[in-house]
């Protein structure tokens, strides 16, 4: 037998692939997983935040065990105008099912679990290219050596070239990803949980809508952390490169907002970085499996932008393409009728059924973003100024000033438009 080769081989160390290691290693198959950093999470980033599920299932002693920053017990919403803010807070102490971490505390402790189990892990190691024999992948070339695999599993991330390379996925268009960019700025625990009025160790998850973003499809978001606030947005790269503004323009601008800048006052900034997220939701999921691969996480583009959630998606689906394998390899049949089935676990979980509702409400708003993102979120704080207002001028005065002022340069049609959309959406939702 060749000693290069294993059952099966995991591009990519971020949570789809290492859920995938996780699971064959305790099936006892022979696993390895090649990731290009130095260790797992070392080029990793998101917001954020893990949930419960499936996390619970790959790793049962998570909650006791791994590097958790807090538990979010509070989801905030904010609105945002350049000068004021409309929030919404839903707050639940006995809540337990999202989890702030920081992805290269996180990823190299789930790896680490996979690696008690059995699995094989190959850090600063890139994949440059897939090996094919006859149509079907048999292995990988790194830049010192080849190695081979009766699968191979893709989890290297939004980008995928490999899976590109194999004709498993088109180039990415610029509308089908955000550029993700945000700060974690270094507060005292005492001053976090102060600020954001938080019990000890409980955790808040805050989105914003509207300033610094303004019109742009995308989102302002802040996690808190142990002793640190992550701070950031989202925003489509096409709209960025038609507008021409820098993220960090806006970055700079959403750290500055006169309702914001007290929340990270004073904090020092200890790390900067940026990476895509996968945008195009269900439409954009690329072809999943061939002869002898699958592709899963964000390489399959398994993101849900409604509600923020990537990592339980990739882990579910880095999980299911495990089992799949496992399958396979005990029926040594390799073929992609075989590895079909990975696809059919896939359309019968919540997560994929979640994207398919969502079909069609992330292209409304991309393509109505300066509405839905940009004019209402300011309508909305101009509602609220004109409501708080006391002095001389008549309520019914004020009221008439704000309809003037909402419906100013809108035509009638532009707004039964919207109202129409919105009724899209939410039908689109419940069809
Ligand atoms: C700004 C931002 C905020 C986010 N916030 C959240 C959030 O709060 N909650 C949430 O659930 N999700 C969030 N996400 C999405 C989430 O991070 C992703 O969906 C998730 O990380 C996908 O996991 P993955 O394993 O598929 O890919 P990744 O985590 O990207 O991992 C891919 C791995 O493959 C490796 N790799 C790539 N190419 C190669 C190669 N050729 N050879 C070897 N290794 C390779 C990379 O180094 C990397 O380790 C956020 C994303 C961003 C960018």
């Amino acid at each position: 037998m060749n000693e290069n080769k294993v059952d099966v081989i995991i591009v990519g160390a971020g949570p789809a692939g290492t859920a995938a290691g996780i699971t064959l290693a305790r099936a006892n198959k022979k696993v390895v997983i090649v990731e290009r950093g130095s260790f797992a999470g070392s080029k990793n980033m998101f917001g954020g935040a893990i949930y419960d599920f499936p996390t619970c299932d790959l790793y049962p002693k998570f909650r006791e065990e791994a590097p958790i920053e807090r538990i979010n017990k509070e989801h905030r919403y904010i609105i945002n105008d350049s000068k004021s803010s409309v929030s919404l807070s839903y707050k639940k102490n006995d809540t337990e099912n999202s989890y702030t971490v920081i992805r290269s505390k996180w990823d190299n402790w789930c790896i680490e679990q996979a690696v008690a189990l059995g699995a094989y892990f190959s850090p600063k190691t890139t994949v440059r290219e897939l090996i094919q024999k006859d149509g079907k992948v048999i292995g990988i070339k790194t830049d010192e050596e080849e190695f081979f695999a009766d699968i191979v599993i893709l989890a290297d991330g939004v980008n995928s070239l490999l899976a590109k390379q194999i004709g498993l996925r088109k180039d990415i268009k610029d509308s089908q990803v955000a550029i993700g960019v945000k700060e974690v700025i270094k507060l005292p625990k005492e001053i976090i949980e102060q600020r954001f009025n938080l019990g000890e160790n409980d955790g808040c998850i805050t989105q914003i809508i509207g300033y610094p973003a303004k019109g742009f499809t995308g989102l302002g978001f802040m996690y808190t952390n142990k002793e640190s606030i992550t701070i950031g947005l989202g925003i489509n790269l096409d709209e960025l490169g038609k507008n021409k503004v820098t993220p960090n323009e806006l970055l700079n601008n959403l750290k500055n907002h006169p309702n914001i800048y007290p929340l990270i006052k004073d904090g020092e900034l200890i790390e900067y970085s940026a990476h895509l997220i996968p945008e195009g939701g269900f439409k954009a999921i690329p072809k999943l499996y061939g002869d002898g691969v699958m592709v899963v996480g964000d390489a399959a583009m398994l993101v849900n932008n409604v509600h923020f959630e990537g990592t339980n998606i990739a882990m579910l689906s880095g999980k299911l393409a495990a089992e799949t394998a496992i399958e396979a390899i005990d029926s040594q049949i390799f073929s992609k009728e075989i590895l079909s089935e990975y696809e059919e676990k896939l359309k019968n979980t919540s997560f994929y059924k979640d994207l398919k509702t969502y079909k069609d409400i992330i292209h409304i708003v991309h393509e109505n973003s300066s509405q839905f993102l940009g004019y209402y979120p300011e309508k909305i704080n101009q509602f609220f100024e004109m409501f708080t207002q006391t002095g001389y001028i008549p309520k019914k005065s004020l009221f008439r000033k704000y309809i003037k002022q909402f419906i100013k340069g809108r035509s009638f049609s532009r707004l039964f438009k919207d109202i129409g959309l919105f009724i899209k959406m939410f039908l689109g939702i419940l069809k």
